[in-house]
Parts: C-alpha cells; sequence; structure tokens
C-alpha cells in the first residue's frame, strides 16, 4: 500500500460529478446494487477509482517532480474510471502519458455537461409509478401539477407490486426480476406502438415516483439509469414509522 494524501473528499465528490459518475474510459456507471448471497439484501458497491493522472509518489506512474502540490490536489489532475481502465492506464503507463489522459479527461468532462445541458430544456418523459398492495394508489394529477413547464409526459407506466406484510418474507430477487420484466415489457411496447416516429415517442428521461419499499424503487432507479436519465421520488410510508 502506497500512502496517498488526494484527492480529498471534497476533490472526490468534484471528481465523480465532472464524469458523470461514469467511467472515462467505457462509461460504466459507477455506482450499482448487487443482492447478496442469500438474495435478501441489495448491496450497493461504488466500482469508481480516482486514478492519478500524475502521481504523488515518485515511483508511481506518471510521476513528474516539477508538477506542484497544489497541480497534484487538484481535480483535473484525477480521471474516474472503473477499475479495469484504472489498472490498464496505471500498468501501462508508457503507453498511458499524462498530456492524452489529460486531454481523455477534458473531452469526456465536457461531453457529460454537455449531455446535462442538452437533457436539461423541453423534455420529453415518461411517468412511472411504483405502488404495492398497503399502501394505495398515488394520485397522478398532482405529478403532473408538479411537472415544469419544459417537461411534457408522454407516456406512462403503472407498476403495481404485490408484497407480503413483512419485510422478512419479502423475496428480493425475485420481487427485482420481476420489476426488471416489467420494463423490458414497457420498452418492448413503446418500441412497437411506435416504431414509425420513435424520435417523437421515446422519452428523454423517466420519473419514477414510488410509494413501495425503498431497495425496490432504488433498484429499478438502477436499471434504468443504466441507459437513461432518470428521477427518482420516494414517498414516505407512513405505516412504516
Ligand atoms: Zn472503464
Ligand atoms: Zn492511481
Amino acid at each position: 500500500m502506497t500512502n496517498r494524501k488526494y484527492p480529498t473528499y471534497t476533490t472526490k465528490i468534484k471528481i465523480a460529478v465532472d464524469h458523470g459518475g461514469k467511467c472515462a474510459f467505457c462509461g460504466i456507471e459507477s455506482n450499482r446494487l448487487y443482492p447478496n448471497l442469500q438474495g435478501e439484501q441489495l448491496i450497493g458497491v461504488r466500482v469508481g477509482k480516482f486514478a492519478h493522472i500524475h502521481s504523488e509518489n515518485e515511483n508511481g506512474p506518471r510521476f513528474d517532480p516539477n508538477i506542484s502540490e497544489e497541480d497534484l490536489a487538484s481535480r483535473l489532475n484525477f480521471l474516474y474510471l472503473c477499475e479495469d481502465h484504472h489498472s490498464l492506464i496505471d500498468d501501462n503507463e508508457d503507453m498511458y502519458k499524462a498530456e492524452d489522459l489529460k486531454s481523455k479527461r477534458k473531452e469526456f468532462c465536457q461531453l457529460v455537461s454537455h449531455n446535462f445541458k442538452k437533457n436539461s430544456i423541453g423534455n420529453k418523459c415518461c411517468i412511472i409509478t411504483l405502488e404495492d398492495n398497503f399502501f394505495g394508489k398515488i394520485n397522478r394529477t398532482s405529478i403532473i401539477e408538479s411537472l415544469g413547464i419544459n417537461t411534457t409526459p408522454i407516456s406512462n407506466l403503472n407498476i403495481s407490486l404485490d408484497l407480503p406484510e413483512n419485510d422478512s418474507d419479502i423475496d428480493w430477487l425475485s420481487q427485482c426480476h420481476n420489476l426488471k420484466k416489467k420494463w423490458k415489457n414497457f420498452q418492448e411496447y413503446l418500441f412497437k406502438i411506435n416504431g414509425l416516429n420513435l424520435n417523437e415517442i421515446i422519452p428523454d428521461e423517466y420519473h419514477i415516483y414510488s410509494i413501495t419499499k425503498i431497495p425496490l424503487a432504488i433498484y429499478f432507479g438502477a436499471i434504468l439509469q443504466e441507459t437513461n436519465k432518470v428521477l427518482l421520488h420516494q414517498w414516505r410510508r407512513k405505516k412504516d414509522e
């Protein structure tokens, strides 16, 4: 183990945000959810690594004695990468020169902020409600009222889950499979009915309004987020308190 001072906690957050939470090389999302071995619980895993462009250690990759302490600590000295790509650049420093990595960072982060701006205006959205047998229906009128003026709902998906009363009786893994299947069917349906004018009907973003158990809402948000822009709103389940 080498001792590293940087990045500091605040800089880490800035780096991850600069990269939109994705690996600058392959674009893989850095936060993923996996069920534990018993399938009872979902565990969040952060696969994102903060990769130094110039190492702070003399023997580390791309070490340069002329780099100031300030530049070493700067967010610009770090790429956000998945585990594979972190090893790739650190184990092959001759092929991954500092200057090339700096332009790679700049290019990727510009793309992230460009896509973010593009997605912020005039959105066509899909409203997804996640309910279960205990907490009744979500009021769709109030959802539509809460959307910004630039956001037009163009499609809807309602998922109502059948859950046992106690958490300990929930088969989380099969509920997750169930959610994934419903989502797949919905996507196929969207393509089928609107095959002729895809641009008009494929949503720019998905708004998930959930009143069901939090792990299920998070899991669902995570599947969609792999390919789409997602906003997740979770209602409080009063009966749980
Ligand atoms: Zn990667
Ligand atoms: Zn490193």
